[in-house]
C-alpha cells in the first residue's frame, strides 16, 4: 500500500475525511505550489477546503475575503471545532473584539482570517496585513468583482490592488456561479495572469429532481414533509403573502414551520434563519429572498411550491440541498396556471429586451417541466455540459420508466384531433374538443360535429392528457410552435407513425391518485437504501444539539448527518474505532469523543446492535 501523501494526512487529521473530492487535490498542490488560480465549483462542491487545507500546510497566514458575514462566522466555528486557529474582522465585531483579533494576527496566532472586502480600503488593515505574514489570498463568491454577474458589490473592486499590497503571495478565486463573462472578469480584474481555472461538473449526483403536477398541493407538500419527517426543507414561493399562508397551513396540519420574506423585519428575519441553522425549526417557507448567506450542510428537501422564472435561478434554489454529499431531494410542482401568471406580469415590463429576456427564460423553465428527457440532461446541457449517459437514475425521468402503458389509442386520439381540426389550435382548444366541451369557440366552429368531438370520456383528465400531449411532443409525433399562443401540428413522423399503425409506449401520467408522488416509482432511488440504526440515529442528532447549544454553534460544526449516520451504521465503542468514521479529526475525537462514545455505548448496552 502506497502511504497516504502529506495532503491525505492533513485531510484526515484536520478535517477527518479519508478522500479529495473531485478537482480539490490538483487545487491545492497548485496552490502549495504558489501559483494563482480560479476555481469553479458548484455550491456544496467542497470550495473552502481547498484553501483550509494549504493554509494549514503553508507556514504563515491565509486571508479569505468573504461578503457574508453570516457565513463568516459558520466558518470559523467550523474551523475552532476542528482545532484550527480561525477568525474574523468584520463590522458585527464591537471594537474591543476587533483590537483582540487584530492583536492576535499580528502576534501569528491565526491562520485562517475572515475578512469583507471593505477592509482593504482602510489604512489601518493595509497596515495590519503587511505585518502579518500573509502566505495565501482566498478570494470567496469572487463574482461578486464582475458587474457582469448577478450579484456585483463595489466594495469587491478594492481587491484589485491586493497584488500591490502583498507581492508574490498567490490568490485563489473561488465561485459557484460564473459564465465564461464573468470568469474572464475576475481574471482581468485580480490579474490572475496565466493562472489555471479549474471547472468542476455542475452536476449534482446526490440531489433527486422530481417535478409533479401543480394539483391538491398542500396535500402533496404534506406528504413531502411527511416522508423526509424532521429534516431541514425550504419551500420556495412566488409571493411573500403565499409563503405566509404555507406557512400558516403547515403549521396547523402540526409541522413546525416559519415564513420568510423580504416584507419581514430585518430581526425577525435573522432569528428565523438563525432558528432553522440551529435546528431549531426544520421548514422555512421562504421567497427566493431566502439562501444567501446560508451554508447549512444538511438540507434534505427543497420544494418549488412555484414555478421558478429562471432555470439558473432553479438550480440555485436546489443547489442549496444536499451540500454534505448524502441524498436529498428536490421537488418543483408545475402548473399551466403559474406560467400564464408569470407571463401576465411578464407582459407589463415596458422594456422590450428586459421583457423578451424574461419571456425566454421563462419559456426554458417551461420547457425544463415538459420535457420527458432526465432532468439532469436538460439542466447541465443548459449549463452548456455533456450528460452522456443514458439515465441518471436518480430523476423522476430515469426512475420511473417502468410505469408504461400502451398509450397507441390515446396518441392516435390525439393525433386525429389536432388533425382533424386543421392543426390551427393550441393545447387547450385540442384537449376541450377531445373532452367534449361545449365552449363558445368549439360551437362557432362547429367542432361539435366532428368524429373525435368528446372521444376521451374519463379515462384522463385534461390535465392527464396535457402530459400525454407533452410525451407526444418528446416523441416528435407532435410539435409546437414558439411565442405566446403556441398551436400544435402533427409531424411528418406522427403522419407515418399514424399511417402506418405503429404502437407508443408512454410513461402513466402522475395524478393526485398517485398520491404520493413517490408512490409509482419501481427503481428504488439512488442511494436511498443506505441503513443505519435510526432510532439511534436521533439520539445523537439531539445530543449534537444539545452539544452546539452549549458552544453557541450551529449543530453541523459538531458533527455532519453523514457522520451521525455512519456512527449508527457501525456502532464505534472505541477512541480508535470512532477515530476511523468520517469526519472524525482529530480535535473533534478529542473534544467531542467522550460524550459520543458513552452514549453509542449506553444505547448499544440497552438496546443491542441493529443489523
Ligand atoms: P462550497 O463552498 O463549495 O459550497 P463547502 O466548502 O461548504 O462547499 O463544502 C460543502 C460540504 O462538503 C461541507 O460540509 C464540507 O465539510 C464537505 N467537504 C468538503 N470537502 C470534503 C471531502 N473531501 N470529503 C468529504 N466532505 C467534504
Ligand atoms: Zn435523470
Amino acid at each position: 500500500m502506497r502511504t497516504p501523501s502529506r495532503i491525505r494526512v492533513f485531510l484526515k487529521r484536520h478535517f477527518g475525511y479519508d478522500d479529495f473530492r473531485p478537482l480539490q487535490e490538483d487545487i491545492i498542490r497548485t496552490i502549495l505550489d504558489k501559483k494563482d488560480c480560479l476555481v469553479l465549483m458548484p455550491t456544496g462542491g467542497g470550495k473552502s477546503l481547498c484553501f483550509q487545507l494549504p493554509s494549514l500546510v503553508m507556514g504563515g497566514a491565509t486571508l479569505v475575503v468573504s461578503p457574508l458575514i453570516a457565513l463568516m462566522k459558520d466558518q470559523v466555528d467550523s474551523l475552532v471545532a476542528n482545532g484550527i486557529s480561525a477568525a474574523y474582522l468584520n463590522s458585527s465585531l464591537t471594537p474591543r473584539e476587533q483590537r483582540d483579533v487584530t492583536e492576535r494576527a499580528e502576534r501569528g496566532q491565526i491562520k485562517l482570517l475572515y475578512v469583507a472586502p471593505e477592509r482593504f480600503a482602510t489604512a489601518e488593515f493595509k497596515a495590519l496585513i503587511s505585518d502579518m505574514h500573509i502566505q495565501l489570498v482566498a478570494i470567496d463568491e469572487a463574482h461578486c468583482i464582475s458587474e457582469w454577474g448577478h450579484d456585483f458589490r463595489p466594495e469587491y473592486r478594492n481587491l484589485a490592488n491586493v497584488r500591490r499590497l502583498l507581492p508574490g503571495v498567490p490568490v485563489v478565486a473561488l465561485t459557484a456561479t460564473a459564465t465564461k463573462r464573468v470568469r474572464d472578469d475576475i481574471v482581468s480584474q485580480l490579474s490572475l495572469r496565466g493562472s489555471p481555472q479549474f471547472v468542476g461538473s455542475f452536476n449534482r449526483p446526490n440531489l433527486r429532481y422530481a417535478i409533479i403536477p401543480k394539483t391538491d398541493s398542500v396535500n402533496r407538500i404534506r406528504q413531502l414533509l411527511t416522508k423526509h419527517t424532521g429534516a431541514p426543507a425550504i419551500i420556495y414561493c412566488f409571493s411573500r403573502n403565499g409563503t405566509e399562508t404555507l406557512a400558516a397551513h403547515l403549521v396547523a396540519a402540526g409541522f413546525s414551520a416559519l415564513p420568510y420574506h423580504a416584507g419581514l423585519t430585518p430581526k425577525v428575519r435573522q432569528k428565523t434563519q438563525e432558528k432553522f441553522i440551529r435546528d431549531e425549526v426544520p421548514i422555512i417557507v421562504a421567497t427566493i429572498a431566502f439562501g444567501m448567506g446560508i451554508d447549512k450542510p444538511d438540507i434534505r428537501l427543497v420544494i418549488h411550491a412555484d414555478l421558478p422564472k429562471t432555470l439558473e435561478g432553479y438550480y440555485q434554489e436546489t443547489g442549496r440541498a444536499g451540500r454534505d454529499g448524502l441524498p436529498s431531494e428536490c421537488v418543483l410542482l408545475y402548473s399551466q396556471g403559474d406560467l400564464r401568471k408569470h407571463l401576465f406580469f411578464i407582459n407589463q415590463v415596458d422594456d422590450e429586451g428586459e421583457r423578451e429576456r424574461a419571456k425566454q427564460n421563462l419559456y426554458t423553465v417551461a420547457a425544463f417541466c415538459e420535457s420527458y428527457l432526465c432532468r439532469r440532461a436538460f439542466v447541465l446541457s443548459y449549463f452548456g455540459e455533456q450528460w452522456e449517459k443514458e439515465s441518471c437514475d436518480n430523476c423522476d425521468r430515469c426512475t420511473s420508466s417502468q410505469n408504461t402503458f400502451d398509450g397507441t389509442e390515446i396518441a392516435q386520439k390525439i393525433l386525429s384531433c389536432v388533425l382533424r381540426t386543421g392543426q390551427r389550435f393550441g393545447v387547450s382548444y385540442v384537449l376541450d374538443v377531445l373532452k367534449g366541451a361545449r365552449s363558445q369557440a368549439v360551437l362557432d366552429r362547429e367542432h361539435d360535429s366532428l368524429s373525435v368531438f368528446g372521444i376521451v370520456k374519463h379515462e384522463f383528465s385534461k390535465d392527464e392528457l396535457r402530459q400525454i400531449v407533452s410525451q407526444l411532443l418528446a416523441k416528435r409525433l407532435l410539435e409546437k410552435s414558439e411565442g405566446e399562443y403556441p398551436i400544435i401540428q402533427v409531424t411528418e413522423s406522427g403522419r407515418s407513425w399514424l399511417s402506418e399503425r405503429r404502437s407508443v409506449s408512454l410513461v402513466r401520467p402522475d395524478t393526485v391518485r398517485a398520491a404520493a408522488p413517490q408512490a409509482s416509482l419501481k427503481k428504488p432511488a439512488l442511494q436511498e437504501s443506505v441503513a443505519y440504526d435510526r432510532e439511534l440515529f436521533e439520539i445523537l442528532r439531539e445530543l449534537r444539539k444539545s452539544l452546539a447549544d452549549e458552544g453557541k454553534v450551529p449543530p453541523f460544526v459538531i458533527f455532519g448527518d453523514r457522520t451521525l449516520q455512519e456512527m449508527a451504521t457501525t456502532y464505534p465503542q472505541s477512541e480508535s474505532a470512532l477515530a476511523q468514521i468520517f469526519g472524525v479529526g482529530a480535535q473533534k475525537l478529542k473534544s467531542f469523543g467522550p460524550t459520543f462514545l458513552a452514549r453509542i455505548t449506553s444505547y448499544v448496552a440497552t438496546h443491542g446492535k441493529k443489523d
